[in-house]
């Protein structure tokens, strides 16, 4: 088993690539170390009026340089949207669906939890108390001084609001197991969970097309992470629990992912990314031997320098990994006189007592 990524240069922004017959390929820029979003749009029919158009597969961050991106892009292309479908809330995927739900009246599909989720994360805190944002980054292990930083961020940063356009006060519903469709083809609905809470994977049985979003990634594995908004979240175990059902899809299945290069190897690359986890845990269990705070299980799970954009990813990711190890009873968890949490390897914990 190989993973073969296609021979298709990837588009300039506000260009697009045929990837296979009826869709096409489109990039959008983000301003991060990972600096693109693919998008895709699929041949599809107005369902009032039968006119021809696309079905678009996520959006692109919703900023003023993104919009003319899109704007021009439009133009070029000469036929509306007929559907505007977000397969999770990250702000490089539902950011311009606002934007481009009113442009063509376009209904929004996404799964019910991401949508929420989405709208209450643009919202913003609304005044609320957020010492639980403070409690969270001591637990992680994180000095005085970063919390306090950070604390001070929040009161000036409006947060992910600032990165997606206003979400639409209405969607279509997303469910696993049904399908949809688009154009003459039916693409099942497929949910991943860990990366976020409800993610869509859209698979077309006939054509041998998924569309795998964030939740299956080419080189680059999708973050797992653990916030402040539920600090005693399973995500690792979510995100592995529902990996193997890409298994019983066709393996010559032409993916199609958000970041990085389509590809096929569909197996191979769910099993390196359940590998690359349970490796990462193998690593964490030895490390812990002797109690260790998040922070200090950082260069186990990262080899890189970590600037502040990746430090609050990487805490998140420490903790996903080691509240797998504490649901599943291999490390203990304790609060240390500083308000951190120690996790220590179960068995060693015991023969020390
Ligand atoms: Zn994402």
């Amino acid at each position: 088993m190989t993973i073969d990524f296609i021979d298709v240069q990837a588009p300039e922004p506000g260009e697009w690539q045929q990837v296979s017959p009826g869709i096409l390929w489109l990039r959008m820029p983000l301003p991060f170390e990972l600096d693109h979003i693919n998008l895709y749009l699929i041949e599809d029919d107005d369902p009032v009026t039968g006119e021809k158009g696309y079905a678009l597969i996520d959006t692109g961050f919703g900023v003023s340089k993104t919009q003319e991106i899109w704007d021009s892009l439009l133009s070029k292309l000469d036929v509306p949207l007929t559907k505007v479908i977000v397969t999770h809330m990250h702000p490089d995927h539902i950011g311009m669906a606002g934007y481009l739900v009113d442009k063509y009246r376009a209904p929004l599909y996404m799964s019910h939890s991401e949508y929420f989720v989405g709208r209450a994360m643009s919202a913003g805190s609304r005044g609320a108390s957020d010492w639980q944002d403070d409690e969270y980054l001591v637990r992680c292990g994180m000095s005085s001084e970063y919390v306090a930083t950070a604390s001070e961020n929040r009161k000036t940063n409006k947060g992910v609001g600032q990165v997606i356009r206003p979400i639409p006060l209405h969607h279509e519903r997303l469910q696993e197991g049904e399908n949809l469709t688009i154009g003459t083809h039916q693409w099942q609905v497929l949910i991943g969970r860990g990366h976020s809470p409800e993610h869509v994977c859209l698979f077309n049985p006939t054509t041998n097309v998924l569309i795998s979003g964030d939740h299956v990634l080419p080189i680059i594995t999708p973050n797992i992470g653990v916030y402040s908004t539920e600090p005693n979240a399973n995500s690792l175990k979510m995100y592995l629990d529902t990996l193997p059902q890409f298994k019983n899809l066709p393996q010559n299945a032409l993916v199609l992912p958000s970041h990085k290069q389509p590809f096929v190897g569909l197996h191979k690359r769910v099993d390196e990314l359940i590998e690359h986890h349970h490796e990462h845990l193998a690593n964490l269990k030895s490390f812990c031997a002797q109690g260790k705070t998040i922070k200090e299980c950082l260069p186990v799970l990262f080899k890189r320098e970590l600037n502040e954009h990746n430090m609050f990813f990487a805490i998140a990711e420490a903790l996903a990994h080691l509240n797998y190890l504490y649901f599943e009873d291999e490390v203990s968890r304790d609060i240390n006189e500083d308000g951190h949490y120690v996790f220590t390897l179960t068995c060693e914990h015991l023969r020390h007592e």
